[in-house]
């Protein structure tokens, strides 16, 4: 008889603030979907300890980690490799520990891509009109830009960050991209056919929050994405959905990076249906299933 193996392999998420964090629901989900060995844990790791908690990590045979803030760039010389995407982006949410070595990847833009694939929404060719130039926009921006769109507008309330990512996308991809100031209401021109939502305007508990843009300027043939997860259903879907655009909500994002991060793993297909079901258990959208 095969001796029963106590043991647990562990994944989990550094960050300050770390309360808050929702993944754990996702990947627990999964892990117990498939009767894997594996927890995913929280754990509160300060600015000045990132170090030491990398050292832990690796001492405790971790299997990886997230990252969040404010740490995903902090990171960078802790690693002994990262991914392509994860260096242009200059940021790393995910680490994978393979043979010992710590490899950085970025999974927010690929979440990002993956939930429009699920929607039948194709970026190949597309313009693209990206609301923030903050971490989630510039994952998703460098993602979209290696994904084939044409072309991808940067519309950014601070000057300086939106033309660096502009500058990103321009000098590290073939993609075509132009910066917008967004110090008024934007209309959106008639050539965009996705427009995303990449800043936290929205986010709990400013619900009712909106971008300043001229709403009659969302026509129906428009696909509009929001990145809020939690209360997904922004004001701008809601917005967009009058105006008769197909919309999708930042549930897909979250659900999907949070797949792509348990292949990464455990190297096994992620339960994504699972997952999804137990993340919309948590924050009470039950209705929508
Ligand atoms: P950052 O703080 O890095 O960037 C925030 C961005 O929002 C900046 O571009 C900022 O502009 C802009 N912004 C904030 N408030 C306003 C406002 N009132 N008007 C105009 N612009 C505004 O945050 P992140 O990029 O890390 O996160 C952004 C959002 O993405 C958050 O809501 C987060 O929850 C969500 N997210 C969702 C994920 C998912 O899986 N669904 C994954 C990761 C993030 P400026 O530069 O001018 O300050």
């Amino acid at each position: 008889m095969m001796q029963k193996s106590y043991r647990e392999e562990l994944v989990g998420v550094f960050g300050d603030p770390i309360d808050e964090n929702p993944t754990v629901i996702l990947e627990q989900a999964a892990f117990q979907a498939c009767q894997l060995n594996y927890r995913y844990l929280n754990i509160l790791v300060k600015s000045e300890d990132l170090e030491q908690a990398i050292l832990g990590m690796k001492a405790m045979h971790m299997k990886g980690i997230n990252l969040t803030i404010p740490h995903k760039c902090a990171v960078l010389p802790y690693l002994d490799g990262i991914s392509k995407e994860a260096s242009i982006i200059g940021a790393v949410n995910t680490i994978v520990v393979k043979d010992g070595k710590l490899v950085g990847e970025n999974t927010d833009g690929k979440g990002f891509l993956t939930s429009l694939q699920e929607n039948d929404i194709t970026v190949l060719g597309q313009e693209i009109m990206i609301l923030g130039a903050g971490g989630a926009a510039r994952a998703i921006a460098v993602e979209l830009a290696l994904a084939g769109a044409k072309k991808i507008t940067i519309v950014n309330r601070s000057r300086q960050r939106g033309e660096e990512l502009t500058t990103l996308i321009q000098e590290k991809t073939s993609c075509q991209a132009e910066f917008l100031l967004w110090n008024k209401t934007i209309s959106i021109p008639e050539e965009i056919n996705i427009l995303v939502n990449a800043t936290s305007i929205g986010l709990f508990p400013n619900v009712e929050q909106k971008p300043d843009l001229d709403e009659s300027s969302l026509r129906p043939d428009l696909v509009v994405c929001d990145v809020i997860p939690n209360h997904p259903r922004t004001q701008l879907l809601k917005m967009a959905e009058q105006q008769g655009a197909k919309t999708i909500d930042g549930l897909g994002m979250l659900v999907n990076q949070g797949a792509i991060n348990f292949q990464l793993w455990t190297g096994k297909k992620a339960p994504v249906e699972v997952m999804k079901q137990a993340i919309q258990k948590e924050f009470g959208l039950e209705e929508s299933l």
